[in-house]
């Protein structure tokens, strides 16, 4: 089996109805990175950025930044790396006791992601500058979290704009065209991901706090794990809602959530319309196999009745039968 899998790596992500599907990988430190050509992932649609602030005391800064972005770069050879940018609070907190302030009875709603980061520019500046930086050394994409508002996108998108003329002033390389996205985790980003679409160079699905959020349900509680269902509607509304938002002003929709990679939903996921995927190295090939085999015609049938399912059981029931 495994074996089988091996043969597939350079095969091209083609279904048997012919449509091409992107299949990235999710990187959380960089040693990771030697997997991604070692499985035949086209890219890199998530590389999370929160290992850089774990044990110490301060942040890093622009530079370290720079150099850390630049030797993933260099491992990448060519291949695209889409940056997130920093993701702290909430289930991500950092040690050393930096996120001073009143302690957050509900830290998932709180300030967290790019909340946080726009309240603290020292923090987020240098990031974005250095981010913009190593977009001159391969292709480089920037990632915003949380986005839960068209104000936020717009305060990051302000502060490119500076940054790229400041760049430009001191003649610093970077890439002009730098694409910027955003990651749709709350529900209301969902709702809107026309809006978000539209200034947006792309956007990326972040099913586990989609989820966390759509079914009001804090993701590392385990009294109420059981309510965490991928399956539900709602959340398959609001994943199919997203894509057509991309479809519809030409932009393209990734999913990087865990739900991307785990292969019982991968054929519901082509139904709906899924063409980007962004998984652990682990899985890759496995998701790759079910795409070869997959027929997309009759899974877009599939994934319209699970869109009329009145719950997650029903929609199981339907993938099974
Ligand atoms: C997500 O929420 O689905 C996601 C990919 O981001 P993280 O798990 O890092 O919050
Ligand atoms: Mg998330």
């Amino acid at each position: 089996y495994l074996t089988d899998l091996k043969k597939i790596r350079l095969a091209p992500t083609v279904s048997q109805d012919g449509v091409t599907i992107d299949l990235q990988t999710n990187i959380e430190l960089p040693r990771d990175f030697e997997n991604v050509r070692e499985v035949g992932a086209s890219g890199v649609g998530l590389y999370r950025t929160e290992f850089m602030y774990m044990n110490r005391e301060t942040p890093p800064d622009e530079e370290e930044h720079y150099e850390t972005y630049a030797s993933v770069i260099r491992i990448l050879d060519g291949l695209p790396l889409t940056i997130r940018t920093l993701d702290l609070g909430a289930d991500k907190q950092v040690d050393g006791g930096r996120q001073s302030g009143p302690v957050q009875s509900n830290p998932a709603l709180g300030l967290r992601a790019i909340r946080l980061c726009l309240k603290e520019p020292a923090l987020f500046r240098p990031q974005v500058r250095a981010i913009m930086r190593a977009s001159a050394l391969g292709p480089v994409r920037m990632m915003i979290p949380m986005l839960s508002n068209v104000h936020e996108m717009e305060q990051v998108l302000q502060m490119v704009t500076e940054l790229k003329q400041e760049l430009s002033d001191k003649r610093i390389p970077f890439d002009h065209d730098i694409a910027v996205g955003g990651m749709i985790e709350v529900p209301a980003a969902a709702v809107c991901a026309d809006i978000f679409a539209k200034h947006l160079d792309f956007l990326s699905i972040g099913t586990n706090d989609l989820i966390q959020y759509t079914m009001a349900i804090d993701r590392v509680n385990e009294e109420v794990n059981y309510l965490y269902d991928p399956l539900h509607p709602a959340v398959l509304r609001l994943v199919h809602q997203t894509l057509q938002a991309g479809e519809r002003a030409g932009i393209p929709v990734a999913m990087c959530g865990e739900m991307a990679g785990e292969t019982e939903y991968t054929r519901l996921l082509l139904g709906l319309g899924l063409r980007e995927f962004s998984v652990h190295p682990a899985v890759l090939l496995e998701v790759k196999q079910i795409v070869m085999h997959s027929r997309i015609r009759d899974l877009e049938k599939l994934a319209r009745k699970a869109l009329q399912a009145c719950s997650g059981g029903d929609v199981l029931q339907l993938m099974q039968s």
